[in-house]
């Protein structure tokens, strides 16, 4: 099963392909954690994504298209695979569909995550993450068993730079401007399913799950 998720940033989608993933055996690609890892090896390439990042701004499309489809290729994908935070551009979309269109393997459904901007900031500005990668938690919604540090190794967890109010409403404009075009984009070749983004964790997994049916669980 091969699935695109896309929604505003904080709308759930990374958790949610975690949940999922999990539960059909395929991995989560995400864009937004290929490309902090790419930034933490602290190449030039690394240094000149985070400026992108950092700034809320989409780091640059052919960048992100050579990282995603090089990851696309490695043996867990065989089975499918959950795309989380790509396509953001048109032109991230198109070339997805060539470089599938090519392979003979079409995404099966994108899941349109709706959701309330105002749930966005608070969902965003809460957020801390651990340095070293081992996951992220909220400090009212999903606090760390010591608050403050990373349940796996302890690490102080930090706060995303692109997580400062000013920055997010710069990512909030800037999926407006060039992600949400793509809900008609999926629309119009009858791939889109949306569901309400908002509550209960669980709850969004077993919409996203209704979303799904007849679609075929990977062999
Ligand atoms: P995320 O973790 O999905 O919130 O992404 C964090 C940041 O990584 C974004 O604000 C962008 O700067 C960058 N990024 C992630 N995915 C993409 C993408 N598909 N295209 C361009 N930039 C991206």
């Amino acid at each position: 099963m091969r699935l695109v998720f896309l929604g505003p940033p904080g709308s759930g989608k990374g958790t949610q392909a975690k949940r999922l993933g999990q539960s059909q055996g395929i991995p989560q690609l995400s864009t937004g954690d290929l490309l902090r890892s790419v930034a933490r090896s602290g190449t030039g390439l690394g240094r000149k994504a985070q400026t992108y990042m950092d700034a809320g701004k989409l780091v640059p499309d052919n960048l992100v298209i050579e990282l995603i489809l090089e990851r696309m290729t490695h043996d867990d994908c065989k089975h499918g695979f959950i795309l989380d935070g790509f396509p953001r551009t048109q032109v991230q979309a198109e070339a997805l569909d060539r470089a599938l269109r090519t392979r003979h393997i079409p995404i099966d459904a994108v899941i349109d995550f709706e959701i309330n901007p105002e749930v966005l900031l608070e969902r965003l500005t809460g957020r801390r993450v651990c340095p070293n990668g081992h996951g992220e938690w909220h400090i009212k919604f999903h606090p760390s068993v010591v608050a403050g540090f990373c349940d796996v190794c302890h690490a102080l967890l930090v706060q995303r730079e692109d997580d400062q109010e000013d920055r997010i409403r710069i990512r909030m404009e800037m999926y407006r401007k060039d992600t949400e075009p793509l809900k008609q984009y999926y629309a119009q070749r009858q791939q889109l399913r949306t569901i309400q983004a908002e509550g209960d964790v669980a709850a969004i997994t077993q919409q996203i799950e209704a979303a799904l049916k007849g679609i075929a669980r990977p062999s």
